[in-house]
């Protein structure tokens, strides 16, 4: 049996401790734990990798805290639209979902498209389709209303007088807020097999159908297990010009680079060179585990079959 550990994320941005109160601190930790069991217990029990991210990031999906699934932020017109992606390093398998509505948990619906379609990405009402026929869990609007969200949509989208001016003040509005609250998990198992599944509601006051990098494979997620398996947070737009999942890989892959040293320089180099805000989580296939941000902070934790666990939010 090899070592084995796992890593999650809730999201990247301007967290700070001055801007929290100790009871929404403490829900954000008993989450991030509650989902981190979840995934840990299944490597414990000799379960996959993929078997393990599934666990964690459905956990998160499923709590309004987090924007994924349930609590996902409001569009431009003021709509859901869900984004997730999973990949598993020993085939190079991947499954990907794009601007889905009612689909409670969308990283279940990624996994079905990888195991049960010949395709790796689906979107809009094809995926809904498929997601009905697979069974999946169909939720009304009212599912994912959050009022917290609500109110963050709403002052964004009030700020314009025209469309530009509207679409111009949005995108500084979120830029000030910085608040990325995508989740994600990576995993090695018993196996030395990797996975990684990210999930998403996007970015507040989005344009509708617009999609960010985490259904893009290679973007926002990437497994391999010769290199890493990654799961992006931050400003998408510049996650997916940076390629920056996939390029982790490729510096561990063809530069000789380490999970650590890969990370560093595409999360604290190049992103932060095209003003790429935001982070991610990776393991490597001895399990290591790092876990960068260029933000003030990132909701992370992580367990390694070594003992150590570590629940974080500030830098
Ligand atoms: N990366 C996500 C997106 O751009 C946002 C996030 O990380 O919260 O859609």
């Amino acid at each position: 049996m090899g070592n084995f550990s796992i890593a999650i994320h809730g999201g990247a941005g301007t967290i700070l401790k001055s801007d929290m109160t100790p009871e929404l601190e403490a829900a954000y930790n008993t989450v991030l734990k509650a989902a981190l069991e979840l995934g840990f217990s299944q490597l414990q029990l000799g379960n996959s990798a993929e078997a393990a991210v599934i666990a964690a990031v459905s956990a998160l999906e499923d709590h309004p805290l987090f924007n994924a699934g349930r609590g996902a932020v409001f569009t431009k017109n003021g709509h859901h639209e869900l984004d997730a992606s999973i990949m598993l390093g020993h085939n190079l398998a991947a499954g990907a979902v794009a601007g889905v509505q009612h689909i409670a948990n969308p990283v279940l619906l990624a996994a079905a498209i990888m195991h049960h379609s010949p395709h790796v990405m689906l979107a809009g009402q094809g995926a809904f389709e498929f997601a009905l026929n697979q069974g999946l869990r169909i939720e009304p609007d009212s599912y994912f209303f959050t009022q917290f969200r609500h109110d963050q949509w709403k002052a964004v989208r009030d700020t314009g007088t025209t469309a530009l001016d509207h679409n111009l003040q949005g995108i500084e509005s979120l830029i000030a807020n910085k608040k990325f609250g995508t989740v994600g998990a990576v995993a090695c198992d018993q196996t030395g097999n990797l996975a990684a599944a990210t999930s998403t509601g996007g970015m507040t006051n989005k344009q509708y159908n617009r999609l960010g990098d985490t259904p893009i494979i290679g973007a926002g997620t990437y497994a391999n297990n010769r290199t890493c398996a990654i799961s992006c947070t931050g400003h998408g737009e510049l996650f997916i010009r940076a390629v920056a999942a996939y390029d982790v890989s490729c510096l561990m892959e063809y530069a000789g680079l380490s999970l650590a040293q890969a990370m560093h320089k595409v999360v604290m180099e190049k992103l932060v060179a095209i003003g790429g805000e935001g982070g991610m989580i990776g393991v490597d296939a001895s399990a290591n585990i790092s876990m960068p941000f260029n933000s003030a902070g990132m909701y992370r934790a992580m367990q390694h079959s070594n003992g150590e666990v570590e629940i974080s939010i500030y830098k």
